[in-house]
């Protein structure tokens, strides 16, 4: 459903991804952990193209969200004049080993010749995916609840539907009423966030990116900003979404939650995965020496 090939991120010379590639499947719900600053956020973000990945590639049901990434693509670098050139000088090397060279030493240069040049241009025509579709079928849900803090509750709701004329007003009406049902919140449709506790407002969040019917959701560290008190009733909620069966990808501190909703668990570390599992073996079987010392702290 989601496969996210090699995905680095830099902020200027800060390199924050340094290659995090996660295939996640129909109605997978995927936990990342990991310390604060280790690129969740980023991560998320980059799926989401909130922010654009410097390299790597992004898959959404098989249609591409990011640029073509040439280096994922064998194909395309065959086409290029540093492959042309290498092989006619070397022409004993295997066309792996070229490739390899190509790839670890990052060797393609900005004009690599037109038949490369169309070959990424066709990749981009044919596989691309417009990303305002792209971002409807994920929906997210921050730390900060994000709720539009001059709208009351139904407004927040429907605005973006509505905007983007996904639905008629009334039937985002019809289908805001009964979201607000599920969450046992019928009675805050006229409230405005102010009035609400932090652990309405969240729940609200989730109601409101549910309105796109998404097919993935993407939660950062949803209950970090909640009183403890209110971290259930959240937490509760995602459990509901993630029993409905829809695809998840979930930071969270929470460990008790991950365990209990994961099917398989990630600890990102630095900008990259270090370590990937069931949740069983996760907990109680922790090889990376960064995820034992991690889960010490947190456990
Ligand atoms: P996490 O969610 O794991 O705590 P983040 O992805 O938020 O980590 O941040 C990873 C690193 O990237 C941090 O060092 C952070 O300061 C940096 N960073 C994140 N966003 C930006 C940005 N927009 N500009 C510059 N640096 C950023
Ligand atoms: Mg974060």
């Amino acid at each position: 459903m989601i496969n996210a090939k090699n995905i680095y991120k830099s902020f200027n010379k800060h390199e924050v991804l340094k290659g995090v590639s996660l295939n996640i499947k129909k109605g997978e719900k995927v936990v990342i952990v990991g310390p604060s600053g280790s690129g969740k956020s980023t991560f998320l973000r980059c799926l989401n193209l909130l922010e654009e990945a410097t390299n790597g590639e992004i898959w959404l049901d098989g249609k591409l969200l990011t640029d073509v990434d040439p280096y994922l693509h064998d194909d395309i670098i065959e086409l290029s004049n540093t492959y042309k050139t290498m092989r006619v000088n070397a022409p004993d090397r295997t066309a792996q080993e070229i490739l390899n060279e190509i790839k670890t030493n990052k060797l393609l240069k900005r004009f690599e010749g037109k038949d490369y040049s169309a070959k990424i241009k066709e990749i981009r025509n044919n596989e691309h995916l417009d990303i305002n579709i792209a971002r409807r079928n994920m929906g997210m849900v921050f730390q900060q609840f994000n709720l539009f803090k001059n709208m009351n509750v139904l407004n927040n709701m429907i605005y973006a539907p509505v905007k983007l004329k996904i639905m008629t007003k009334e039937d985002a009406i019809a289908k805001a009423k009964g979201l607000l049902e599920r969450i046992n919140l019928p009675d805050k449709i006229d409230a405005f966030p102010s009035s609400l506790s932090g652990g309405q407002q969240q729940r609200i969040a989730i109601a409101r990116s549910l309105m796109m019917n998404p097919e993935v959701m993407l939660f950062d560290e949803p209950t970090s900003a909640l009183d403890p008190e209110m971290v259930g009733e959240v937490l509760a909620l995602i459990k509901e979404l993630a029993d409905s069966g829809i695809t998840m990808v979930i930071v969270t501190h929470e460990m008790g939650f991950a365990r209990e909703v994961a099917s398989r668990i990630i600890f990102m570390d630095d900008g990259i995965i270090k370590e990937e599992n069931t949740p069983q073996e996760f907990f109680s079987n922790p090889k990376n020496c960064r995820l034992q010392e991690f889960l010490s702290k947190v456990l």
